[in-house]
């Protein structure tokens, strides 16, 4: 590589980060990224962050554009709808979406993690360097400033910066301590922990495979997620403070009763819940929101650095990926970086902003809405009318599941017309034998443009 060939630095080698650095090499740029964290393909994974992903359609175009899904293909787990576990033990199989390709994936963060850092390094030739954190940003003489492990420090100019460096980026904050962009991190009284179901000594699951499974509680909620070796790895979303909570539940008698009583069918699936409780860090739980993501042509923030959101709708990473897809889009239509930049935030905070809204209204779904019989009634008719008008009506979940072509701003403003729709529908019906669906179809086709005639005038990524 020529040293006229630009050069362009990133912070930060999660996710976002080795994806992007992957795109930009594909662009020609010769590509150096600075990550606090030692090489996670020599060192175990810290314990603490989340173990699996939902990965959907948006996060799937990414991957497949960058041709590295087929790397990931076995270790994926088809999870094809949503298994809800009741108190008393009943459980009901919800079908995300209509057709037999509408899946989401559970995917194993730590083995994505290392395969694109494989082909960012060893296809690419990306020089990632490890156990490089940024400190901060001396915006005078326009330098990053780097402390290596070894304690020395090392100034790197921003032409560009690109900051990939997650929801407690160190680049935003030294943006916003500065009154160069405006930032605030909302955080959710809910945190949350990580526990595992183990297989059974032959391999077998203790729950079906196929899905993502949840107890809902009302105001906190346990999820589980299958990975490829026949365990599952289960959150429990519950409040830091008050009754009950992180807090309140100080001793491992309180934190078996809570399970007993709460979750009786799965408690004895957890055989190591005592000692990961006292081992594991309870998880914050927030929104970011900065505007502009950008100081001039300096420096950008990518990914969670711009618009972390709280993982209900399993789109944080889905999303992120879409950001690159963007970036590299815009870099490719603009010419300078700080056109390049404002053409990125342009396109993508709308569409950040409808994603972190739906993400939080999703909690209450997840956690309080799917036992509730009305929300199943308006569930079932969304699926019957997108039977009858695919091309009209689509369900929200799906949109933004299934619909990487329908920017998240289109599948928000839509799902509020339809929510409406389905809301007058279903207010007299304890069933879908009680609505008229030839009724039902006509007021959708009354109420709701096609989805082509949102498209028209917008594209996304
Ligand atoms: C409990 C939970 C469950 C989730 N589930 C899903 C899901 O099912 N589906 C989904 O799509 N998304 C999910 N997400 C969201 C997803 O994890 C994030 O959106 C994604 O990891 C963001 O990627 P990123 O690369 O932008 O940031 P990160 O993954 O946070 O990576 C940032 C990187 O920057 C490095 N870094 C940080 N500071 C510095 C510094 N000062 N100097 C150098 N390097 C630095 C870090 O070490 C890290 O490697 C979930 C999140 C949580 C918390």
């Amino acid at each position: 590589m020529s040293h006229a060939t630009p050069s362009v630095t990133l912070v930060g080698a999660g996710p976002t980060g080795a994806l992007l650095a992957i795109l930009l090499r594909r662009r020609g740029f010769r590509v150096v990224v600075f990550e606090a964290r030692p090489d996670p393909r020599r060192h175990p994974e810290e314990s603490g962050r989340s173990i699996n992903l939902a990965l959907a359609a948006r996060g799937i175009r990414a991957l497949e554009q960058v041709e590295v899904l087929d790397a990931l293909r076995s270790g994926l787990v088809r999870m094809r709808g949503r298994c809800v576990h009741e108190r008393d033990g009943r459980t009901a199989m919800q079908p995300y979406g209509t057709r037999a390709d509408e899946a989401i994936y559970s995917i194993s963060r730590a083995a994505l993690g290392r395969l694109l850092l494989d082909v960012a390094t060893a296809e690419y030739g990306v020089d990632v360097r490890f156990e490089h954190r940024l400190e901060t940003i001396d915006w005078r003489s326009g330098h990053a400033v780097i402390r290596d492990s070894a304690g020395h420090r090392i100034e790197v100019p921003m032409r560009p910066l690109i900051a990939c460096d997650g929801a407690g980026s160190r680049v935003r904050r030294c943006l916003a301590d500065t009154h160069r962009i405006d930032a605030r991190e909302e955080e959710l009284e809910h945190g949350y922990k990580e526990l595992s179901i183990p297989a059974s000594a032959g391999g077998a699951a203790a729950l079906p495979r196929e899905a993502l499974h949840v107890w809902p509680r009302g105001d906190h909620m346990l999820i589980a997620l299958p990975n490829d070796d026949g365990s599952f790895t289960a959150t429990l979303f519950l409040r830091r403070r008050g009754s009950p909570s992180f807090e309140s539940l100080a001793d491992e008698r309180a934190v078996a009763q809570f399970f007993d009583a709460g979750f009786p069918d799965v408690a004895p699936l957890m055989p190591r819940r005592a000692a990961e409780w006292r081992d594991r860090p309870v998880g914050f739980l927030g929104t970011v929101r900065a505007a502009p993501w950008h100081h001039r042509d300096q420096v950008v923030l990518v990914g969670d650095a711009a618009h972390a959101v709280v993982p209900f709708h399993g789109q944080g990473m889905n999303c992120c990926f879409e950001d690159c897809l963007a970036l590299d889009g815009c870099i490719g239509a603009h010419r300078d970086w700080e056109s390049r930049f404002k053409a990125f935030y342009a396109q993508r905070k709308p569409n950040a902003d409808a994603i972190a809204a739906m993400s939080l209204e999703n909690y209450e779904e997840m956690r309080a809405k799917v036992v509730d019989r009305r929300f199943q009634v308006q569930s079932a008719l969304a699926h019957e009318l997108e039977r009858r008008l695919p091309d009209r009506f689509i369900p929200r979940y799906s949109m933004v599941m299934f619909h990487p072509e329908i920017p998240y701003r289109v599948a928000e403003t839509r799902g509020r017309v339809q929510a409406r729709l389905l809301a007058e529908l279903t207010a007299h019906a304890s069933s879908l034998a009680d609505v008229d669906l030839d009724a039902a179809q006509r007021v959708v086709e009354a109420g709701l443009a096609p989805v082509a005639q949102d498209l028209s005038s917008v594209t996304n990524v």
